[in-house]
């Protein structure tokens, strides 16, 4: 951390600034130069955070050196991390597909559709049941229904759930039937969300916020870590902008920022991105070329019939063009497709 002295402080000024830091345990090093001096601080940044350092007389200004975050940068953690979910391996090895239905209706969609995710390549299926909807008319999700709808669901073709969960109350409901937690875009600041989903013991994905800078995103990931939980899967899912072409706008260089500044994983929504059916396949080759960890797709056997986002469903004709992504690009960035390396028994 670095206090920039205003022009006109004092040698006053300086020195309380010495002293309030030598006696918060740190070394300050004065540097005079010709129009300003600075103070280079060593030590607990945390710390410091707690001398109000900027309201300081004859301070202009206090700049910080390294991230705020610890436990989910890769100061901490150099090498990047590999999550497991249900024998899936989720890391820089492998392009990990997650599909399914945005929301679970019936058994029969759910299957459906877990079928279609299958035949794309996705070794994990993806539904909600506690949908965060923008408008309190539109369908709230089945709720535990839809929980035994997934689970039996997991049990007929072995593929391992992630789920949404939307309050703290819900946790341990959703633990018990999901093998992976998700928190939504809508969620990314609910930070006693954060906190529960970091001590219930399940990987958890962990959504941008749509209005989230990076930093803020990774502050988020950090509230879990810093329950014990760093099985953090991160998942860059379109932000708001200017542009209403489409739904959100894909921030397609978050992915390599977010891996440099952190050893999570990092995925890609394409389907809540673009929220268009049509441009699905291309933000997903957009995201495996750009080094994403792995893709998050919806896909359904009726779009037209869908209770939430029809219009971004992939159907079965794009089910055969994303195989076909899959059956190639991730070779050609040096990885594999993801496969549970223990699959679940299938009942
Ligand atoms: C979802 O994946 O079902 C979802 C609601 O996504 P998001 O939180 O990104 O809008
Ligand atoms: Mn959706």
């Amino acid at each position: 951390m670095v206090v920039v002295m205003a022009p006109e402080a004092t040698q006053a000024d300086v020195d309380t600034i010495v002293d309030l830091v030598q006696t918060a345990g740190g070394e300050a090093f004065v540097s005079r130069g010709v129009a300003r001096t600075i103070i280079g601080l060593v030590g607990d940044v945390d710390q410091f955070g707690t001398l109000n350092l900027r309201s300081r007389a004859g301070v202009g200004d206090v700049v910080r050196i390294s991230v705020p975050y610890k436990l989910v940068s890769r100061e901490h953690h150099p090498s990047r991390s590999v999550i497991t979910v249900g024998g899936v391996p989720i890391g820089p090895d492998t392009v990990t597909v997650i599909a399914g239905p945005c929301t679970v209706e019936t058994p029969e969609q759910t299957l459906a559709s877990a079928l279609m995710a299958k035949a794309a390549g996705a070794s994990m299926l993806r539904g909600g049941a506690f949908k965060p909807r923008t408008s309190p008319y539109a369908f709230q999700g089945l709720g535990e229904a839809g929980l035994r709808i997934l689970a039996e669901v997991r049990a007929e073709t072995g593929l391992p759930v992630v789920t949404e969960v939307i309050d703290p109350a819900s946790v341990d409901l959703v633990c018990s039937y999901a093998d992976m937690l998700q928190v939504g875009t809508r969620s990314m600041q609910n930070f006693t969300l954060l906190q529960a989903v970091g001590s219930a013991g399940k990987p958890v994905l962990l959504k941008r916020g749509m209005n989230a800078t990076i930093e803020e995103w990774l502050m988020a990931a950090e509230y879990i870590a810093q329950r014990g939980n760093l099985d953090i899967v991160l998942c860059e899912r379109g932000i708001r902008t200017f542009e209403t072409a489409t739904r959100n706008t894909l921030d397609i260089s978050a992915v390599p920022v977010a891996q440099r500044l952190s050893h999570l994983p990092v995925i890609v929504d394409p389907s809540h991105s673009g929220g268009r059916r049509d441009l699905v396949v291309p933000l997903s080759r957009a995201a495996i070329a750009v080094g994403a960890d792995g893709i998050i797709v919806d896909v359904h056997p009726e779009p037209a019939a869908a209770l939430c986002d029809g219009d971004q469903a992939l159907v079965d004709a794009d089910i055969r063009e994303l195989a076909a992504v899959m059956a190639t690009m991730p070779q050609l960035m040096g990885r594999t497709l993801s496969r549970a390396t223990d699959p679940l028994t299938v009942g």
